[in-house]
């Protein structure tokens, strides 16, 4: 088949990207490159450097393609900036998406799976929840994602498409862009392995479910492929186990010191300090992915040690070609 990754040159889109050729699939791509980069896509694969906010322009790439599916990850994702400019977040996040689900619709493709957001869905909560937990987003990032998910179950209702929202947890891994504000694991891991400080917010005792990239996009590739068991459908992705900033930075460092001793450079990895906290940061955060087990048997296979150990290699490695 043959499948549109929207922001395909990005962190999780280049790892579903490379899912889908890998198993014979054509992917090609859309995206901006505002944050991802050209250099995360094998270079058989075709992209159109186009901004899903170009009404006409993404209707001409869906036109030309006629692709069977459309993966959309493109966003706007800093919570911050949505908080900041609430505009702007819905331009490309709501305005954005609905341009490419109407040129979809338009264009005879079958399915559309989104990003959606397990964390700022379900908020503040100490359990992992399931997808039936109500969505209380707070962030106009939050509203824009819950909005995403209702345009697909309308997109469904009335043009028949079948639509998939899959609500990520906190994804980590190679290729995640290191300068935003998400992704704590690649912030570390880069100025980790350059000697730097890194600052924990607050009391560090923050908890997140960090699940790896390539067990997201499996998550995507079977979304994709398989049978669903209805028109419309959310699914969780994630691994229900809690980590605090304080334990994931001691096994950051240990791992990023390991990887410099390894390649004999000798640079001290300082431990990490602590500074203010953030307002408005979550305590805890899990999801409960056992809907997406019990429908497609899928699970993240990936375990953290292995993840992360894989992760700071992949920044080491990145650094030394730069
Ligand atoms: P990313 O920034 O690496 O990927 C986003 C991609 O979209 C980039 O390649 C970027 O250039 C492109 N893009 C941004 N704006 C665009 C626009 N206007 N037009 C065309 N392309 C545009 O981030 P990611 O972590 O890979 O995120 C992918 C998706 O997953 C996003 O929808 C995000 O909201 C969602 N998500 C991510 C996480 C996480 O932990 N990383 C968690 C929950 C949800």
């Amino acid at each position: 088949m043959k499948v549109l990754v929207t922001g395909g040159a990005g962190f999780i889109g280049s790892h579903i990207v490379d899912a889908l050729q890998a198993a014979g699939h054509t992917a090609v791509v859309l995206d901006n490159l505002s944050t991802g980069r050209k250099e995360n896509l094998p270079d058989e694969v075709t992209l159109h450097e186009v901004d899903i906010c170009q009404r006409d322009a993404v209707r001409k790439v869906l036109e030309q393609e006629r692709p069977d599916a459309v993966c959309h990850q493109a966003a706007q994702m800093s919570v911050g900036r949505s908080v900041q400019e609430p505009s702007f977040d819905a331009e490309v996040n709501i305005l954005g998406f609905l341009n490419v689900l109407e040129a979809a619709a338009e264009t005879g493709v079958k399915r559309i799976v989104f990003a959606s957001s397990g964390g700022v869905l379900y908020g503040d909560v100490t359990e992992p929840q399931p997808e039936t937990y109500p969505a209380n987003p707070i962030s106009p990032y939050g509203i824009s994602k819950w909005a995403g998910e209702r345009y697909l179950r309308f997109f469904t209702a009335e043009h028949g498409l079948e639509t998939v929202a899959l609500r990520y947890s906190n994804v980590y891994g190679p290729r995640q862009n290191p300068h935003g504000e998400a992704g704590v694991v690649a912030i570390f891991c880069q100025r980790m392995l350059a000697g730097e400080a890194t600052r924990i917010n607050g009391d560090g005792k923050y908890i997140r479910d960090y699940v790896y990239v390539t067990d997201v996009a499996r998550a995507n590739f079977l979304a994709l492929t398989q049978t669903l068991p209805e028109q419309h459908i959310a699914f969780n992705v994630g691994t229900g186990i809690g980590l605090d900033v304080n334990e994931l930075s001691e096994k950051l460092h240990q791992f990023a010191g390991e990887q410099l001793k390894q390649a004999g450079q000798a640079i001290d990895v300082p431990k990490s300090t602590y500074g203010p906290a953030r307002p408005g940061d979550l305590r805890s955060n899990l999801v409960d992915a056992g809907l997406l087990q019990r429908t497609w048997d899928w699970q993240a296979k990936t375990s953290l040690d292995e993840g992360l150990d894989e992760t700071v290699r992949w920044f080491y490695a990145d650094k030394q070609q730069a």
